[in-house]
């Protein structure tokens, strides 16, 4: 396993993240039941940082 783009390719084959049904991204995490981007599942509120940009 190596870093950076080659490595990559090795993504393919499991699919843990599906499309969120709020923020419209493929960022919610099946296994876990939440977004990585907008935290759907997780909470009811959007999922946000005050390091956020907007
Ligand atoms: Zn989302």
């Amino acid at each position: 396993m190596s870093k950076g783009t080659p490595s990559m390719g090795k993504k393919s084959g499991k699919k843990n993240m599906i499309h969120c049904r709020r923020c419209g991204k493929r960022t919610y995490h099946i296994s876990k039941k939440k977004c990585a981007s907008c935290g759907y599942g997780a909470s009811a509120r959007m999922r946000k940082y005050k390091w956020q940009k907007k």
